[in-house]
């Protein structure tokens, strides 16, 4: 498959780190069947808020490449985490010959106390950069629709611009399902001369309760035509996927076409709605 540019796009899955023996080995099955299908460029895995998974997230990384040899590109958050705790991390994904991260400031978790050492994610890509040079590909987050806290759109396109100077060398995005928000986004990049890949990121539509609930919190627009529709197939799971498949495979079609450098699949650990998608792209 590419794209209109010519160019080959890049496709990644993102899993979070399970919690029980039982979800670490549907994890492997999982990312067995999209490495057979797909082959994407590398899974990542994503950190907890405030440093809540530190120590899950590593174990997933281990035993994601144990499983197979595959590229991981762990998510490291700053907020709850100190530099020391970070720098320690930073060393322990270079003993395993780690050499993406995916870079955050992270969620604020409810209630939870912040460290002092971070605020944004722009100040985590410039203490990678300086400890440990250019060893990482680092990506960081962006917000077509905008971030929920942004105080206002050009603060928020300023702040992403604040990450690409500090040092990222591309980005994935926040989902969305506005075509036009990527399309613009993109365009600003380039007014702003801010040369990166920016992949968009891809939520499969597979159960309504839970993606209204989560879009409401990440400031994803769920458009009115597709709300209207998924509400209206209630306990029809099945009317639903299919529904979901549709729009998101011609989403994912329309980006590729206007020439988008690659998908970034949010598969919350399972396969079968990433691989639908993934089969009506490629008939
Ligand atoms: P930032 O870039 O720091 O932005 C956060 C807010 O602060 C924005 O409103 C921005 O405009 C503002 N801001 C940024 N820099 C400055 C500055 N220097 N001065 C003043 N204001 C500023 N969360 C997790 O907890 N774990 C994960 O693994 C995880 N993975 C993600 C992966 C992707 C691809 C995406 C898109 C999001 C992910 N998130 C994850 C969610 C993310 O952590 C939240 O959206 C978080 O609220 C912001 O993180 P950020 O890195 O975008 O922060």
């Amino acid at each position: 498959m590419t794209s209109s540019t010519g160019r080959q796009p890049t496709f990644s899955c993102e899993f979070f780190p399970p919690k029980t023996d039982k979800g670490m080995d549907n994890l492997g099955i999982a990312q067995h069947k999209l490495d057979e299908a797909m082959r994407p460029a590398f899974y990542s895995v994503t950190f907890g808020a405030g440093g809540s998974t530190r120590d899950r997230t590593l174990e997933t990384v281990d035993h994601l490449r144990g499983v197979e040899s595959i590229s991981v590109a762990p998510h490291i958050s700053c907020i709850g985490s100190s530099r020391e705790q970070l720098r320690e991390l930073l060393a322990r994904y270079i003993e395993r010959g780690i050499d993406r991260l995916v870079t955050l400031r992270g969620d604020i978790p409810e209630g939870g106390a912040v460290g002092n050492d971070f605020h944004h994610a722009n100040e985590l890509v410039g203490f990678i950069r300086e400890e440990t040079g250019e060893h990482f590909h680092i990506e960081v987050a962006a917000y077509p629709e905008y971030h929920p806290e942004a105080e206002s759109p050009q603060s928020d396109f300023d702040n992403f611009a604040r990450k690409v100077r500090a040092g990222a060398d591309s980005a994935i995005t926040q989902y969305f399902y506005n075509i036009d928000a990527y399309d613009r986004f993109i365009d600003r990049c380039e007014r702003a001369g801010l040369d990166i890949a920016v992949v968009p990121g891809i939520m499969p539509i597979t159960n309504y309760t839970s993606l209204a609930r989560f879009s409401d919190r990440c400031g994803a627009e769920i458009p009115r035509w597709i709300r209207k529709q998924l509400e209206s197939y209630g306990e029809d799971a099945e009317a639903l996927r299919a529904f979901g498949a549709d729009v998101v495979t011609d989403l994912c079609a329309r980006l590729l076409h206007n020439g988008a450098p690659g998908l970034h699949f949010y598969t919350l650990n399972q396969a079968d709605a990433t691989l639908e998608i993934w089969r009506k792209l490629n008939p």
